[in-house]
């Protein structure tokens, strides 16, 4: 299945934007013309997932900055870069465990089950695709995902 991914990317900042209520800044740069061979539930879901967790993670008038372009090298890359509280380097590479929150005092109060970015993790992986994450505690992170040239489907729109 050819999945349109900039409309699954529109309708989840619409997502975000209702959860935001207006707190945040969203800065898009989004080419339709890239699309994926893929699943479209569950890239769906993935998309949505890194979008819910920047507002989540990002106090009031923050920003988050939402790309899906090709790099130099072909690949589809979908970034989430938000100027929220960050992630200390001894956690990132525990994000993608189940139930994994990085603070348990902290992470009650904002909801959540820890279960989002393994879910992501494992469509990502069934997507021959990566994930990259790049954060600083305090100033914010950038979530990248990175399709194979091989799943890439250029549409003239
Ligand atoms: P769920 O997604 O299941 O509702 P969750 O958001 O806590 O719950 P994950 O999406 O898996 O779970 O994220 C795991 C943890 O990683 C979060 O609890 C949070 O501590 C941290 N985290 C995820 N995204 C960000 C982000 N953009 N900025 C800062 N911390 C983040
Ligand atoms: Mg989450």
């Amino acid at each position: 299945e050819t999945v349109q991914v900039s409309q699954l990317i529109e309708s989840a900042l619409k997502q975000g934007e209702a959860i935001s209520g207006g707190q945040h800044s969203f800065v898009t740069d989004i080419d339709p013309r890239i699309a994926i061979q893929g699943m479209e539930t569950e890239l769906s879901s993935a998309v949505s997932n890194l979008i819910t967790n920047a507002v989540r993670y990002t106090p009031k008038d923050g920003t988050i900055t939402v790309r899906w372009y090709l790099n130099d090298s072909g690949e589809a890359c979908y970034s989430v870069q938000d100027t929220g509280i960050g992630i200390a380097a001894q956690d990132i590479p525990r994000l993608t465990e189940r139930f994994y929150r990085v603070d348990k005092g902290r992470s009650r109060s904002t909801g959540g089950t820890g279960l989002g970015l393994a879910i992501t993790k494992h469509i990502i992986v069934r997507h021959n695709a990566e994930l990259q994450i790049q954060s600083r505690l305090g100033v914010g992170s950038v979530f990248m995902l990175r399709f194979p040239k091989s799943r890439v489907r250029l549409q003239d729109c």
